[in-house]
C-alpha cells in the first residue's frame, strides 16, 4: 500500500513517533509552532558543531564561515519570497519583533491626524505595536470588519481607505478562521491612496507561495518557527529604498559605521536594523527549513492542507454540537478550523483530546478583538501541517464523541 502524502512525510519528524500513556501522538496545533525535520536538527547541529563563532569582523576562520553561512541563510530567504536584494531581508526574533521594528521605525513618517488601518482578524501581534504608534503621535487607528464568513471585502476596504490612510497592515491568513485575505488586491488598492502596506505573513509564508515583488507589499513579517524552523527566529522584508529612509529601531553592536562619544552613524541595510549578535543558528535552521519546503513544494503542501480541511469540515459541519468559526467553504480558506463544542469550554474540550494524544489549541488564540466581534469566550483550534493525515482527523473526530461523553452527553 502507497503511504499517503502526510504519512510519507511525517517520518522525516522525529518529534512526531511518540505515544502519550499508549496514544500516539497527533499534532494539530501547527498554527502555533510546527515540528522539524532531521534535516533542519541536523543544520542546527551541525553549524553548532563545526562552525559556531559571533559573525562580522571576525578575522579568525570559525568567524568568517559563521558570516558566510548567516550570509547565505539570508540569500536563500530572499529567493524564497523572491525579494529583488537580499539586504532587504532582516532577521529578527520573530514576526512580532518585526512589526515592532516596523513601529516604531515608521515614526518619523506619520504625523497627527493621519491613519493607520488594520482588520479585526488580526493578531495582537499586529494590532498592539499600531495602538501605541497611534497613541504616540495622535493617529487614528482604524479597522476592517470582517463579514459573518470571516471574510473581508475590497468593498470594506475601500470605505475605510482614505487620503489620510498612512499605513495599512494585514494578515495574509487568520490563525483563528484560517481566512486567507486578497492581500495582494488589497495592497494595490491601499497603494493607490498612497499608504505603506505591511502584511503579516506569519501563517502565509509557511503555507502559501508568495512573493513579495508581485504581491507589491512594501514590508513582510514572518516567524522560522511556524514553517518547520527554530523558534527565535524571524524575518521582516522591506523594500530597500524605504528601508533605507528608516531609522534603527534597536541600536548597539554590529548596526554602526561610526561612534563618537556623543553621536554615531549607522551601518547600511541590512546590518541598520540588526543590532547585538544575531541568532546564527537559527538563521541556519530556517535556511535548512525552507530548503525542506521547497523540496516537497509549497504548493503541493497547500493542497494536501485543503484536502485535510475539506475532510474534517465536511464532518465536523455534520455534528450537531460542533459550531464552527470560520469560513464553511474552501475558498480563500487554508487548514485552520476553530470551533466549539457546546456546552463546553474550549480548555476542557484541549484537555480531554490532550488524553487521547491529540495536541489542539484552545483559548482567544491572541485575537480577542475577532473573539468579541462573533461573541466567542475562546475557541479549540486544529491547524494542519504537511505531515498530518485524515487517519489522525478521524481519530481527533472520535475524541469529540468522547469529550461529549465526559461531560455527560453522550453520543
Ligand atoms: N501574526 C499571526 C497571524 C500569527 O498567527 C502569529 C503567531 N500565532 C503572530 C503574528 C505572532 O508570531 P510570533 O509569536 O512568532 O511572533
Amino acid at each position: 500500500k502507497t503511504k499517503s502524502f502526510g504519512a510519507q512525510y511525517k517520518t522525516d519528524f522525529p518529534i512526531l513517533d511518540q505515544e502519550f500513556d499508549g496514544e500516539k501522538l497527533v499534532y494539530f496545533d501547527n498554527a502555533a509552532t510546527t515540528q522539524k525535520p532531521n534535516s533542519v536538527l541536523d543544520a542546527v547541529d551541525n553549524y553548532n558543531r563545526t562552525i559556531n563563532a559571533n559573525p562580522h569582523r571576525g578575522a579568525h576562520t570559525l568567524s568568517v564561515k559563521a558570516t558566510q553561512a548567516y550570509e547565505k541563510a539570508r540569500e536563500t530567504v530572499k529567493d524564497f519570497i523572491n525579494a529583488e536584494k537580499a539586504e532587504e531581508i532582516i532577521f529578527t526574533r520573530n514576526t512580532t519583533e518585526s512589526l515592532n521594528l516596523l513601529a516604531n521605525s515608521l515614526e518619523d513618517l506619520v504625523s497627527e491626524g493621519d491613519e493607520i488601518l488594520i482588520s479585526l482578524l488580526e493578531h495582537h501581534s499586529n494590532i498592539l505595536p499600531w495602538q501605541q504608534l497611534a497613541e504616540k503621535k495622535n493617529l487614528k487607528l482604524k479597522y476592517l470588519y470582517p463579514d459573518e464568513n470571516y471574510r473581508i471585502s475590497l468593498a470594506e476596504l475601500k470605505s475605510k481607505l482614505s487620503e489620510k490612510t498612512k499605513i495599512f497592515s494585514i494578515s495574509q491568513m487568520s490563525n483563528v478562521s484560517g481566512t486567507i485575505n486578497p492581500v495582494k488586491e488589497m495592497a494595490e488598492l491601499a497603494h493607490q491612496k498612497g499608504a505603506l502596506v505591511v502584511v503579516d505573513g506569519a501563517q502565509g509564508a509557511p503555507h502559501i507561495k508568495t512573493d513579495v515583488q508581485d504581491l507589491d507589499a512594501d514590508f513582510y513579517a514572518f516567524s522560522g518557527h511556524k514553517m518547520l524552523g527554530p523558534m527565535g527566529i524571524g524575518v521582516l522584508y522591506g523594500k530597500k529604498e524605504i528601508l533605507e529612509k528608516l531609522p534603527p529601531f534597536l541600536k548597539g553592536g554590529g548596526m554602526i559605521e561610526y561612534v563618537k562619544e556623543q553621536s554615531s552613524t549607522y551601518a547600511p541595510l541590512p546590518e541598520k536594523f540588526e543590532a547585538g549578535t544575531p541568532n546564527v543558528e537559527g538563521a541556519i535552521g530556517l535556511e535548512a527549513a525552507i530548503k525542506y519546503l521547497e523540496k516537497v513544494g509549497l504548493d503541493q503542501i497547500k493542497k494536501h492542507e485543503l484536502d485535510l480541511t475539506a475532510y474534517a469540515l465536511e464532518k465536523m459541519k455534520k455534528l450537531d454540537y460542533v459550531e464552527i468559526a470560520g469560513p464553511l467553504d474552501l475558498e480563500a480558506r487554508g487548514g485552520i478550523i476553530s470551533f466549539n463544542i457546546k456546552d463546553i469550554h474550549s480548555h476542557d474540550l484541549a484537555t480531554i483530546v490532550d488524553s487521547a494524544g491529540i495536541a489542539i489549541r484552545s483559548g482567544h488564540h491572541c485575537a480577542q478583538p475577532l473573539m468579541k466581534f462573533y461573541q466567542l469566550n475562546s475557541t479549540g483550534r486544529i491547524s494542519f501541517y504537511l505531515y498530518n493525515t485524515k487517519e489522525e482527523i478521524d481519530r481527533f473526530l472520535a475524541s469529540l464523541e468522547k469529550v461529549r461523553e465526559v461531560f455527560g452527553y453522550g453520543s
